[in-house]
């Protein structure tokens, strides 16, 4: 037998960039695309216990990813392993 109920869930309807406060969803025309910057420190970290979620639009996200590849460029100028591919290619996995 079946015993029926409404119940009230939330669902995320919009996710805005946590920098510029954009919409993700284009006020919600279509599912939000957004990037995320994510971190759980643990034990032994400067910052045990803490939890991070930044998300973001395509837009910081792709702002935010040139800041990292300037920063690793950066920090590994002097390394005579380095190769250029790497940094164009940083962070992508799966390219479309
Ligand atoms: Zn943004």
């Amino acid at each position: 037998m079946k015993i029926m109920t409404q119940k009230v869930v939330d669902a995320v309807e919009d996710m805005r960039c946590d920098v510029c406060g954009v919409s993700t969803s284009g006020g919600g025309e279509r599912p939000p695309q957004f990037g995320e910057l994510r971190a759980e420190w643990g034990y032994g970290s400067r910052h045990d216990g803490e939890r991070y979620e930044v998300h973001l639009c395509e837009g910081c996200f792709f702002s935010a990813l040139a800041t990292l590849k300037e920063e690793r460029r950066a920090c590994r100028m002097f390394d005579e392993n380095e190769q250029d591919g790497e940094t164009a290619e940083f962070g992508l996995v799966v390219s479309g």
